[in-house]
């Protein structure tokens, strides 16, 4: 009989899954990932096996309309596609992890309830991620589940990373800095001694650049610091985050324009950052074909802060050996990441057109002080690894 592995990303309109196999004797390995999207308006499935082909495109009934609908009809899915396998455990990804989940854990009652009560650090994520750990638990009571937390990686940071100088009672509430992206970053560290062993035990900043968007500093693989703050508001330009601001605009939007706090956190989460400044799209693609000033203005000024913030995190790091490029935009966009770099020249950074434009793996100048890279991350297999160590099931670190 064949194992089962499955790992969960559940969003407020979307599932997305991964499913990883072991066949009796063998190793664990991926074997069909995807999402069911629109969740509540105008449900779809789609997913691909391990070589990306596609297996299966459909729409669903509007009954499908929030996590446990969404799960019948995955589990009707993978009933029909790997009826006879046991699933061994079901993986999660939850985004927030507070300050006391260091590290992934098995999902108890009592580990739920904490949980919970970090729902209003991440209001926006957590409520979905909780709630598809429940319906797992109320259709496969019997089957242990394991929850990744975005947060876990940065825990360790020095304490002028973490802290919001706010005062002490505000803090005591959990205001202090997080970081998120950390299932991410910790994919890249744990590839680094293989892809690009130059600099993996050295100063390296790695650019996760998708529809969010932070970067990290990492001595040794080990977080030091992240542009993301307590939420993920701050750092970088997003697709339609607008990162850091000054807070006065907050306030300015509070008292003086009279915005309600749902329109304020609306614009801050769906509003703002690419999409507003470009008034065309989020979709860095969209921006990068327009002609366009404000869609010009828009990757203009993604890149610039990418760029400062890279200066910023090298003088936290006191120097650099290494920038990783990784997500969607890093790990498709030659001409984001060239211009990137370009503006990060002064670091010692001398890019390799050529090798740019073919995606890596290296992708700076043989001569290069500093240099680059583009790795994909893999967010799915990191909650598979971590799922398959704490439920005892080896040799989940097939890629
Ligand atoms: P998320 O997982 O946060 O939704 P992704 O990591 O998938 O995001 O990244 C989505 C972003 O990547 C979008 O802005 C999209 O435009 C961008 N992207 C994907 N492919 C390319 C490409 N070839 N060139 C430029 N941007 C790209």
């Amino acid at each position: 009989m064949n194992d089962y592995v499955l790992v969960l990303n559940a969003g407020s309109s979307s599932l997305k899954f991964s499913v990883y196999m072991r066949p009796e004797g063998g190793d664990w390995r991926p074997q069909s990932r995807g999402q069911i999207e629109g969740i509540g308006t105008a449900p779809r499935f789609f997913a691909k096996d391990a070589s990306s082909a596609v297996i299966a495109k459909e729409n669903l009934g509007d009954a499908v309309c929030d996590a446990q609908s969404a799960l019948e009809s995955l589990a009707d899915w993978l009933r029909d596609r790997y009826g006879g396998g046991r699933i061994l455990g079901v993986g999660h990804r939850v985004v927030h992890g507070g300050a006391q989940f260091t590290a992934p854990t098995i999902v108890t009652p009592g580990v739920m309830a904490r949980l919970r009560e970090l729902i209003p650090l991440a209001p926006l994520h957590q409520p979905y991620n909780l709630a598809a750990i429940d319906a797992v638990a109320q259709r496969n009571p019997g089957v242990p589940q394991v929850a990744c937390f975005d947060t876990s990686f940065h825990r360790g940071q020095p304490a002028v990373a973490e802290l919001v100088p706010l005062p002490r009672d505000i803090r005591s509430k959990g205001v202090q800095r997080y970081g998120f992206h950390g299932l991410s970053y910790e994919y890249i560290a744990s590839v680094m001694p293989e892809v690009a062993p130059d600099i993996a035990s050295g100063r390296v900043i790695v650019a996760h650049l998708g529809s969010g968007a932070s970067l990290c500093a990492m001595q040794g693989g080990k977080s030091e610091d992240s542009s993301f703050g307590f939420t993920a508001l701050d750092g970088l330009c997003m697709g339609t985050r607008p990162g850091a601001i000054d807070p006065g605009v907050v306030l300015y939007l509070f008292q003086s324009l009279g915005l309600s706090a749902q329109a304020v956190e609306d614009m801050l989460y769906k509003k703002s950052g690419l999409l507003a400044i470009s008034g065309v799209s989020n979709d860095m693609r969209d921006l990068l074909d327009s002609d366009e000033p404000n869609a010009r203005l828009a990757v203009d000024f993604f890149v610039y802060r990418a760029a400062k913030e890279i200066g910023a995190l090298a003088a936290a790091l006191r120097g650099l050996d290494g920038l990783v490029f990784t997500a969607g935009i890093g790990e498709n966009s030659a001409e984001v990441r060239r211009r990137i770099c370009e503006a990060s020249a002064w670091l010692g950074l001398e890019l390799d057109a050529q090798a740019n434009l073919g995606h890596g793996p290296r992708i700076s100048s043989a001569g290069s002080r500093l240099s680059a890279w583009v790795i994909p991350t893999n967010e799915e297999m990191m909650i598979a690894q971590h799922t398959g160590r704490l439920l005892g099931l080896t040799g989940t670190r097939a890629r």
